[in-house]
């Protein structure tokens, strides 16, 4: 088991002092693979004054050398893929291969492609007389979740870094080892101290501490809608800049006249993904009511190929859930939904003996008012829900407190294009139309507040400044 107890400070690793051990636990195993050391106030402190004191020079460092360090951590990444894909595919239970890609490929890659979005980035503009600055906001708090961890700690360290911010990173508890060896990969690509620092801890303790500090500049934050609210909260306290991408509940609206299998297969795999630990997953499928019947047999039949397992074998589509608490919470809410009138289509899959799974499960005659139908899961639970009209499957899909993602299913006609732009909802695919990695990703209403993802990612670390010019001044860059 390895014992960490080091946190990335300043350009060293040292020894935390925090008073707890967090455990890391194998989500199929169920046994303890490793432990983090927690940071304590002093840490925080020191984490935070390194980043404040990094700042001015990072921040003044030319953007082609911080666009150089950014490939470097990339290239020192890619060495460790190995390593991240059993990390993470152990962590949170990912079947091992389609972690490979989308846990760790797709994020490696991603710091190359901020890395070229920089370099294209129009730092600074004219408008008018006016010569404005696109400038870093300072140091950031990056705070982030389990599910797709390096994904999320990707999505705020390398636009903040890029955009000249310094940054103090606190990883999920559940999920921190590819942050540490992300701190590895920054200290071997020889970036200035006190640039990027990692601390680990549980989220009210540390992660709070972290939010309330007085020279923190703006808190990133990815998670729960619950922890997203008291972080905005405190964050008004001293007017920081907050930036959230939290829950979701996000509907496929199938139009009449759409592909039915294919919205099924689709929005299923959406669903299961990950064995539906994902924030945008679409874990409500609105259909025309005629269209209701055919839809669950379709899905019926398609379950049966969502074997659970062992993440680490090849022929497992569905692993186990993070943690003993999410199993026992995913199931409680599929219980709950039977007991208040739901069906559960089709057999309930059989379980490995051991390991956090809860059965890749679709569920129908589900009501808008049903937990189930409102709030997310965070489990492989699809409902189905049959609507009248067209308006009112649309008023179906924005009839929840979220609006992460959306998708729309029918005819390639400009009709369905029109349904797609009256979602609200961050992101819309339109008949499966796949994930662009450079385009705007974030939420409405209680999914969240700002974008991430290509160059909206980079325009959230920064601040436009205006500087007014007098009539024949001679014009500089800074870029
Ligand atoms: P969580 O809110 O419990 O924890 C997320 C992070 O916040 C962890 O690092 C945790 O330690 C920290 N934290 C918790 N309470 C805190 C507090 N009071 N102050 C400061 N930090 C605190 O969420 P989770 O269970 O790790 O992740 C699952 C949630 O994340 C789901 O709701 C999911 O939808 C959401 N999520 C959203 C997106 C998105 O982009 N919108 C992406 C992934 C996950």
């Amino acid at each position: 088991m390895a014992k960490h107890t080091q946190l990335f400070i300043e350009g060293a690793m040292v020894t935390a002092r925090g008073e707890h051990d967090l455990p890391v636990v194998d989500s199929f195993t169920e046994e303890i693979i490793g432990s983090y050391r927690t940071a304590s106030a002093l840490d925080v402190e020191a984490a935070v004054a390194a980043a404040r004191r990094a700042f001015d020079g990072w921040a003044a460092t030319p953007v082609a050398e911080r666009v150089a360090a950014v490939r470097r951590v990339a290239a020192r990444l890619r060495d460790q893929a190995d390593a991240l894909t059993t990390a993470i595919s152990r962590e949170v239970g990912m079947p091992r291969k389609l972690a490979a890609r989308i846990q760790v490929g797709a994020p490696i890659a991603a710091w190359d492609m901020y890395a070229d979005l920089a370099e294209q980035f129009e730092w600074e503009s004219r408008v008018g007389h006016s010569l404005v600055q696109q400038v870093p906001t300072g140091v950031i708090a990056c705070i982030t979740p389990w599910n797709y961890p390096l994904h999320q700690i990707t999505g705020k360290v390398a636009p903040a870094l890029l955009a000249g911010c310094t940054v103090v990173l606190k990883p999920s508890e559940l999920a921190p080892t590819c942050a540490f060896l992300l701190a590895e990969a920054v200290h071997q690509a020889g970036l200035p101290a006190g640039v990027f620092n990692l601390i680990h801890g549980y989220g009210p303790e540390v992660g709070e501490a972290l939010v309330r500090h007085r020279d923190v500049d703006m808190v990133s934050f990815t998670g729960s809608t619950r922890a997203g609210r008291r972080i905005a909260a405190f964050a008004a306290g001293d007017i920081k800049r907050v930036a959230l991408e939290l829950g979701g509940k996000s509907a496929a609206l199938v139009l009449p006249g759409a592909d039915l299998t294919a919205a099924v297969k689709a929005t299923l795999a959406s669903c299961m993904l990950n064995s539906g630990q994902t924030c945008s997953a679409m874990t409500r499928l609105l259909l025309p009511r005629s269209m209701l019947e055919a839809a669950e047999s379709i899905a019926c039949d398609l379950l049966k190929g969502y074997r659970m397992g062992d993440p680490a074998d090849a022929t497992t589509r569905l692993g186990p859930l993070i943690s003993k608490a999410q199993q026992l919470k995913v199931q409680g809410l599929i219980d709950d939904a039977l007991e208040a009138g739901a069906r559960r289509v089709g057999e309930t899959a059989t379980m490995p003996s051991h390991g956090f799974f809860v059965p890749s499960t679709v569920l129908t005659g589900v009501t808008s008012d049903m937990v189930v139908a409102q709030e997310e899961i965070f489990g492989p639970v699809l409902v189905l829900m049959g609507y009248d009209e067209v308006e009112d499957g649309i008023a179906l899909a924005n009839g929840t407190d979220y609006g992460l993602a959306g998708a729309v299913w029918g005819r390639a006609v400009p009709e369905t294009l029109s349904v797609a732009r009256r979602l609200r909802a961050g992101q819309v695919d339109i008949n499966g139309a796949p994930f662009n990695p450079i385009a705007p990703f974030g939420g409405f209403k209680q999914s969240g507040i700002g974008r991430e993802n290509g160059r909206f990612g980079i325009e959230e670390f920064l601040e436009p400044v205006s500087i007014q010019l007098p009539n024949a001044f001679p014009e500089t860059t800074l870029a």
